[in-house]
């Protein structure tokens, strides 16, 4: 596709986009009276404009069912994730029995390292992407130590060729096939937090088994950014959060993966409690935990059902739009328009003031673009932001700028390119 750096042509773009009425569903920060340009969905999602009443119809409930709620009423406490798992389960490619919500995204990471992080003497090693973000590098630390390693010796970490900022997936299967004795689970991002990349979860998957490891993504970037088949690439397990590109608020309630091959293993370990007992028998109280069929076998604590509300209704608007085909085909044009923008920045200034470190090809990266400034990072992100366009820096040198399908527009991406040259040429 041909793009011009006018207005004309993004207004255009916006006109013959099929998702184009979808950023009305959702509410945009404002400053001075004005909305911003948000291009941080990579980081906190918007809040669709539904929220307010569907919180305001649990509290209702809670109001007038009280505790009754958990069976009474349209929508009973006791099954409200069920409603949930329908609607999670084509974001990330699975079926409605190996997806759940609940907890937080590292919590759950460290549950499921419980049951799928058995090291022995000789095959206890962690392999994961170098630079990963920091919750996760302290959760596998933290787990590794549990179990009586030493970080240093039981994680590998993949990192970038001198000079290069991503990874190539022959690095990560190399650095997989070379550890075949050594490496009990593979535990990557689908998207890397920081560059953007997107890896190549099948390939890293298929690698991971053939040595006989366990293999698991932290999916925070991914899920709802990019469309994911995680039961057909035959991964184990996998979980994510709902705040960023899912738009469930912050803080927002976490879902798991767990492929269903791993249903009827009695062996896996869990830290178990009441709700993952199984639901008929649940309230029985008896003593010997007996888990309930498929991922909800992995709950902890009762059902949130505020958190879990928010999510509901944020994926019923996903799947409004068909889920991820449409938005992944919308995503891969925006995102080129951004890479173009931002070219074009660099060509009227005559030098690379800003570097894209995100992968150029549309099928390894998402809805977001990092960029490294040639200088003044910092600056020019402040300016961005006083100038009402919203996207995220950080440390020590990365400015993150995310189009996000669903709400965002070609005029958007369009301004924020204008506004990196006007700042560009007055500091
Ligand atoms: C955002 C993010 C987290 C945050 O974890 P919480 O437990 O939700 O605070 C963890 N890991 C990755 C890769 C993330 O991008």
């Amino acid at each position: 596709m041909t793009f011009e750096n006018n207005l004309a042509f993004a207004q255009s773009m916006d006109q013959q986009d099929p998702l184009r009425e979808m950023r009305n569903e959702y509410l945009f920060p404002q400053q001075n009276g004005k909305p911003f340009i948000y291009l941080c969905g990579n980081s906190l999602g918007l809040q669709p404009k539904v929220a307010k009443d569907v919180l305001s119809k649990q509290l209702d409930n809670w109001q007038n069912l009280a505790v009754e709620g958990w069976f009474e009423g349209n929508e009973p406490w006791m099954f409200y994730h069920k409603e949930l798992k329908k609607l999670m389960a084509p974001i990330v490619g699975a079926t409605e029995q190996e997806v759940c919500p609940m907890n937080t995204l590292t919590v759950n990471l460290h549950l499921l390292m419980v049951s799928f992080y058995r090291p022995t003497k000789e095959k206890f090693k962690i392999i994961m992407e170098a630079g990963a973000f920091p919750s996760d590098q302290y959760a596998i630390e933290s787990q590794v130590r549990f179990h009586g390693f030493d970080p240093k010796d039981a994680i590998i970490e993949v990192a970038p060729k001198d000079g290069e900022y991503t990874l190539s997936t022959q690095d990560i299967i190399a650095e997989i096939e070379k550890n075949v004795n050594e490496i009990a689970l593979v535990l990557f991002g689908g998207i890397n937090y920081f560059t953007g990349q997107l890896f190549d979860m099948e390939a890293i998957t298929k690698a991971g088994h053939s040595i006989g490891a366990k293999v698991g993504f932290d999916l925070a970037h991914a899920a709802g950014n990019v469309p994911l088949q995680l039961h057909n690439w035959d991964v184990d397990f996998a979980c994510w959060c709902s705040y960023k590109y899912q738009n469930a608020g912050p803080g927002g309630i976490s879902g798991i993966f767990v492929h269903e091959k791993h249903f009827a293993d009695q062996s896996l370990h869990r830290f178990a409690g009441w709700w993952g007992y199984q639901e008929n028998n649940r309230f029985l109280m008896e003593k010997g935990f007996v888990p309930e069929a498929g991922a909800d076998g992995w709950q902890v604590s009762c059902t949130q059902v505020m958190p879990m509300a928010l999510y509901h209704a944020s994926l019923q608007l996903f799947e409004k739009v068909g889920f991820m085909e449409p938005l992944r085909a919308k995503s891969k044009v925006l995102s080129a328009y951004l890479f173009y923008i931002i070219g074009e920045v660099n060509k009227t200034l005559g030098f690379e003031q800003f570097k894209i470190i995100t992968p150029q090809n549309a099928d390894e990266r998402g809805a977001q673009v990092s960029i490294i400034a040639k200088s003044d990072g910092k600056k020019i992100f402040d300016h961005l932001v006083k100038n009402d366009v919203l996207g995220d820096w950080r440390e020590p040198n990365v400015i993150r700028l995310s189009a996000v399908p669903m709400y965002n527009s070609f005029e958007d991406v369009f301004r924020t390119g204008e506004l990196l040259l006007a700042v560009s040429k007055s500091i």
